[in-house]
């Protein structure tokens, strides 16, 4: 066998060739290459609370957590988790059989997806969507069918799931709907009304649900974060996903969990064994004590974030961005049109270059691209500083 026959085959699997590599790593590499303020990635530039950095070191220095921790994670997150849920929205979860800790929230979308489906299932999820899902789903064997939330300019702009959309998207084939709210990357939080709906319709069609939840903290002036397991008939159909990177400011500690019922904790539990097995020894025991922090902590936490999306709003308003109102997460998506744009792949590989300012196109979370084109992301998780310098550079360019 010669080497030219064998790469007539190109390597990477028919699964996965439509991903590539994702759009954070080329724009972060011209973010450093022009010397720009990166608002495309959305990870906090300072730390999370310095007693549970403490609570990592001491975890560590104790020999707590150095070697494989149990394979669902250590007691004791397992423990905080149940709590948590319970103290906050009045969700009973047994630690043993209904928690299970993960490398961050990415492997437990990833196993509960390859854990959950059959080749051919459909699942059905809100576009634009995290980047993971896509590729989640391709590798599971699954089909995905985007529904795609609407742009609304009435009042204030914002992102709405059209009911009928999702009801008509939903066939036989269907085994899941995979949820995102707090949404990024529209910052939309779906109301108690739109998750009634989309609850009853998982009843009646008897459908899996895998909710991510990571922002469930970050939600901002009178929207409220409805956990899906809440509602009527939910609970026992609904895989819920958290995460201490978004939080509590820790993305590189990578500890994620899933609480649902014994069974379908099982099902996410048998693909995360070959995953990863276990990870982030001494930091779970961190993050154990990070869930609980007293109330204080995360009302500090909503009220910073919440007066730098007020700094970046403010700014990108005033450079003639159409902005999009963050109900919650950590990003704003704008429209580029007032501005005379209307490719946002084309704008923000110009941005840096024109402003000294990186941003994410928002076309890149969808399947209907021409849906998304004139969008684009921008994450105010970064010193104020930085935002008001960033807004002065959009300000001056514009
Ligand atoms: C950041 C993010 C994740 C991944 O969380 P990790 O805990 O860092 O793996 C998952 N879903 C959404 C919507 C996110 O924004």
């Amino acid at each position: 066998m010669t080497s030219s026959s064998r790469s007539a085959r190109p390597p990477l699997n028919r699964r996965l060739a439509e991903f590539g590599t994702t759009i954070f790593a080329e724009m972060s590499a011209l973010a450093v290459r022009t010397g720009s303020i990166n608002l495309g990635q959305g990870f906090p530039d300072t730390d999370g609370p310095e007693e549970i950095r403490e609570a990592a070191v001491r975890a560590l220095r104790d020999g707590r957590g150095n070697q494989y921790p149990p394979g669902p994670g250590v007691p004791e997150l397992r423990t905080a988790v149940a709590a948590h849920q319970q103290r906050r929205f009045g969700l009973t979860y047994d630690p043993d059989t209904e928690v299970l800790v993960t490398a961050g929230a990415t492997e437990a979308i990833a196993a509960a997806l390859l854990g959950l489906l059959e080749p051919g299932d459909e699942v059905i999820a809100l576009e634009p969507y995290y980047d993971s899902y896509a590729a989640c789903i391709a590798m599971a064997g699954g089909t995905r069918v985007p529904v795609t939330l609407r742009p609304h300019f009435e009042e204030s702009a914002s992102f709405r799931l059209d009911l009928d959309e999702l009801r008509d998207a939903v066939t036989d084939r269907t085994r899941l709907l995979l949820i995102n709210t707090p949404h990024n990357p529209t910052g939309t939080v779906l109301t108690r009304e739109e998750l009634t709906a989309v609850a009853e319709l998982a009843v009646e069609r008897d459908l899996l649900v895998v909710t991510d939840e990571v922002y469930e903290h970050l939600v901002f002036d009178d929207a409220e974060h409805l956990p899906l397991a809440t509602f009527p008939g939910m609970r026992e159909r609904t895989v819920t996903i958290g995460s201490a990177g978004k939080s509590f400011s820790f993305t590189g500690w990578k500890v994620g969990w899933v609480t649902s019922t014994p069974e379908l904790v099982s099902a996410v539990r048998a693909a995360k064994q070959f995953l990863t097995y276990v990870a982030s020894g001494p930091f779970q025991y961190a993050v154990a004590e990070a869930l609980a922090l007293p109330d204080t902590y995360f009302a500090a936490f909503r009220a910073d974030m919440l007066a730098k999306r007020d700094v970046l709003a403010a700014g990108l308003a005033e450079a003639g961005f159409e902005v999009f109102r963050t109900a919650g997460t950590y990003f704003i998506t704008t429209d580029i049109r007032p501005l005379g744009e209307s490719d946002g792949f084309a704008f923000c590989r110009a941005l840096p270059e024109r402003a000294g300012v990186v941003a994410i196109p928002n076309a890149v979370f969808y399947d209907h691209r021409e849906a998304g084109a004139p969008f684009v992301r921008f994450a105010f998780c970064k010193q104020t500083e930085v935002l008001q310098e960033a807004a002065g550079r959009l300000k001056a360019a514009f």
